[in-house]
């Protein structure tokens, strides 16, 4: 596989330029061309300079392959890679912006219960340029621009688990928050995790206050360990440690996740056991109805159950919202999109 410009920093990108014999401010012209969402043969640079860098480096590393726009708005998208993956992501509009949610991987090893990115394992990380280049293409594709961006907040909750593929996402986090680039702050950029927990501490210490989310899903290492393999490694306890020292190190708020799964983890008594692990702490609890995966075996409950559950939070004393389903028409949650497309797709990938 060919080289990746866009997995450079721009004082990387002068070292290289300078080492092609070019001078340091052509360096600065093609990064902005980069961070404008452009292939290295857009870039308004010299012939010898772009034939220089395309016998080297990809063109365009991640390409928008198709756009499904829901009902509500939303979008998502699969991206092809150079070497012939597929990824997905989704861009969400709310009040305040636009909300991108990117892949940090190509599949995952996590292995939880409810998950469609996880059933084919995991193929391979993706560097921090293909991280990257999917808010760059999005960007570009929404109108956005450098200075004026289309997408204004990132989720890391796509395809993949970040921290099991940490020093590619902790480069990707200083790339796309960098002053020279696109800017985005890494308190609008919240990274998600199933609950790595020495790489949250690793984390806590990056100078990045991200905000950090996890995911819970269940009360007890038993009943956790039934959905997400992960829980056999981690206790409870040891995630709400490291969220305490993450919040100390930061002075981020921290975030679950707990997807609502009927007969698993939304009784009364889950209620209580859930207040019972998080009251006083500085944390949210996201509630979000699971997104059924036809491959997998497990059920959601209705909106007026989830309400109900919100509602035994709150009382609880606990800060609790209930995500909206967005775009449940255009392809469900995380990995369902790359899923199918690859079913649909196989006939043809095994005649290779
Ligand atoms: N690996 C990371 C981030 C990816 S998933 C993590 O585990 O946090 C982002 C969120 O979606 C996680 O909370 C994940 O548990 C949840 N999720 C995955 N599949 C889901 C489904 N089918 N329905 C509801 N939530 C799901």
């Amino acid at each position: 596989m060919k080289k990746i410009l866009q997995d450079l920093s721009l004082t990387e990108l002068e070292n290289l330029i300078l080492s092609l014999g070019e001078q340091k401010f052509r360096a600065k012209q093609l990064y902005t061309g980069l961070m404008q969402g452009k292939k290295i043969s857009e870039i308004n640079i010299s012939a010898t300079l772009r034939e220089k860098l395309l016998s080297e480096y990809e063109d365009e590393p991640v390409k928008i392959s198709e756009v499904f726009t829901s009902a509500d708005g939303t979008k998502k998208f699969l991206f092809g890679l150079a070497d012939g993956n597929i990824i997905e992501g989704v861009l969400m509009a709310y009040k305040y912006g636009n909300t991108q949610c990117v892949s940090t991987q190509v599949g995952c090893r996590m292995g939880c219960k409810f998950c469609a990115s996880t059933l084919g394992g995991l193929v391979r990380n993706l560097s921090s340029g293909e991280i990257l280049c999917q808010i760059l293409k999005v960007n570009a594709f929404a109108g956005g621009t450098v200075e004026k961006r289309a997408v204004t907040n990132l989720v890391l909750m796509g395809s993949g688990e970040p921290l099991d593929n940490y020093d590619e996402v902790v480069k990707f986090l200083k790339s796309v928050s960098a002053e020279e680039g696109l800017n985005i702050s890494p308190r609008n950029i919240s990274l998600s995790t199933c609950g790595l927990v020495p790489k949250m501490y690793a984390l806590a210490e990056e100078g990045l206050p991200v905000n950090l989310t996890v995911s819970l899903h269940q009360t007890t290492d038993e009943g956790r360990a039934r959905t997400m393999p992960i829980a056999r490694k981690y206790s409870i306890d040891e995630i709400l440690k490291a969220c305490a020292y993450y919040f100390e190190r930061t002075g981020r708020r921290y975030i679950f996740e707990y997807s609502l799964i009927s007969g698993e983890n939304c009784d009364k008594k889950h209620a209580d056991e859930l207040i019972a692990l998080l009251k006083g702490k500085p944390c949210h609890v996201n509630l979000i109805r699971l997104n059924e995966v036809k491959e997998r075996n497990l059920e959601t409950i209705t909106e007026k159950q989830a309400y109900s559950f919100l509602g035994m939070l709150e009382r609880g004393g606990l800060s609790a919202t209930l995500r909206r389903q967005i775009g449940a028409d255009i392809g469900g949650a995380c990995g369902q999109l790359r899923a199918s497309y690859i079913n649909k797709n196989s006939g043809d990938k095994n005649e290779d």
